[in-house]
């Protein structure tokens, strides 16, 4: 079975096609600046060399209409024709309280990822016009929705609720729901398949740190508390949000700079965090290296990425009564052997001990870092979001298949 894994957003949609047979990819690729007359489209089948094609591209439906044309295609395609796409996986940010898991796509789902909207403007409106356009151009598909909030919902109410009126919750939602659940899911799931140990008797601090960061504390198997909330903003500090801070900076910049409330909004997501405290470097390899030649901001913007970071290390700690297993992944997770060896060796009253040349070693795959005689493992783990997705459509798929026609 062949499952297309689409992740759409307001102006992109990027897509993998997996055949689940051996859950090899057999092509991956983007599509950009849609609703654009410059919007590009780049195409990586296995084995060959990627294809580029810029053209006018208006919206999602047109966008998915060429991703389709173009893995049939039979130069530069990887299937027959769309028969051989036998189901559609979509990531969709937020599930809020209804979704604990993947499900298939049908009305209702559809409905409740809008109702959705309002907890998540930048990222559900996406999602459901990729859905829309796959059911344009593909009507008779299944099709599955994987959420970033899922895995997250079996936090209980001492990690989810906010300590203010509970109208809130009550009317509004307004609770902590985390996000980055399909990464954390899969590296975990990961490290004990590795390990040998099970799930379901393990404790595991995962961090998924990459332009996005966040941290959570896995107890047997089960998301129990992590580091975003209501938005993807709170928690770490970030590329260019700020994380953590306190809430009563809110009014006070409104009425000290004249700002509006979507002033502050953008200013907490889009200009802060390592953006603002290096003055102007967003990206972790920039910051690094700025910071090896002196300069000053750039290595306060590193050492508070790593102390905040280190502090939920340790707060999670003492959430589940000690952890076994350290676990990095994302962009700055996977990379970064400096970051990883900064917040380790500060973490040696845990019983973290890291083997310094197997953390320096790059190789990309999936390895253990920790020395050998180490009270906690740690685990560079690359995270694969897309293979979750595709396996949890796969299921949904066959679990169609093998139903009873009425
Ligand atoms: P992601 O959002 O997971 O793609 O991660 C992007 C972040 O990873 C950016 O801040 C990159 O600078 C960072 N990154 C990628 N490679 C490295 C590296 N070798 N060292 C440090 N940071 C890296």
């Amino acid at each position: 079975m062949n499952v297309l894994v689409i992740n759409a957003g307001s102006s992109s949609v990027k897509y993998q096609l997996f055949d689940m047979t051996n859950e090899t990819v057999m092509a991956k690729g983007k599509v950009e600046r849609i609703g654009m007359e410059t919007a590009m489209l780049t195409h990586e089948p296995a084995g060959k060399l990627e294809i580029r094609e810029v053209s006018e591209i208006l919206d999602h439906t047109t966008a998915i209409r060429k991703v389709l044309r173009i893995l049939t295609d039979p130069k530069e395609g990887v299937l027959r024709s769309l028969h051989d796409v036998h189901a559609v996986g979509h990531r969709v940010v937020h599930g809020g309280e209804t979704f604990s898991g993947s499900v298939r796509i049908d009305e209702g789902v559809k409905q409740e990822i809008k109702r959705l909207f309002d907890l998540a403007p930048l990222h559900n409106p996406g999602a459901l016009t990729g859905i829309l356009a796959v059911e344009a151009n593909l009507p008779h598909i299944t099709q599955v929705a994987a959420f970033d909030t899922a895995f997250h919902q079996t936090m209980p109410p001492v990690s989810f609720r906010y300590p203010i009126p509970s109208v809130f919750y009550k009317k509004h939602r307004v609770r902590r729901y985390g996000f980055h659940g399909t990464s954390h899911q899969y590296v975990s799931g990961r490290v004990s398949e590795l390990s040998g140990r099970p799930l379901d008797q393990m404790k595991m601090i995962t961090c998924h740190i990459g332009n996005g960061a966040s941290v959570t504390a896995i107890m047997n198997g089960k998301s129990f508390d992590t580091s975003m909330g209501l938005t993807p903003l709170e928690g770490l500090m970030m590329g260019t949000r700020s994380g953590d801070i306190d809430p009563a900076i809110v009014p006070f910049a409104m009425d000290k700079e004249d700002l509006s409330l979507n002033e502050v909004n953008s200013m907490l997501n889009r200009h802060s965090g390592l953006f603002a405290v290096s003055g102007g470097l967003g990206d972790m390899r920039e910051i690094i290296e700025a910071a090896q030649e002196g300069d000053r901001n750039a290595q306060l913007a590193f050492d508070m990425y790593e102390y905040r970071l280190r502090k939920y290390i340790g707060a999670y700690a003492a959430a589940m009564n000690g952890f076994d297993a350290l676990v990095f992944t994302a962009g700055v997770g996977e990379n970064s052997a400096l970051l990883r060896k900064t917040v380790c060796d500060r973490l040696s009253f845990l019983g973290v001990k890291l083997d310094d040349e197997a953390n320096e070693r790059r190789t990309g795959d999936d390895r253990i870092v920790s020395a050998a005689d180490s009270r906690i493992e740690v685990w560079v783990i690359p995270t694969n979001e897309e293979l979750m997705i595709a396996r949890d459509t796969f299921r949904e798929a066959v679990n169609e298949t093998m139903q009873p026609s009425t």
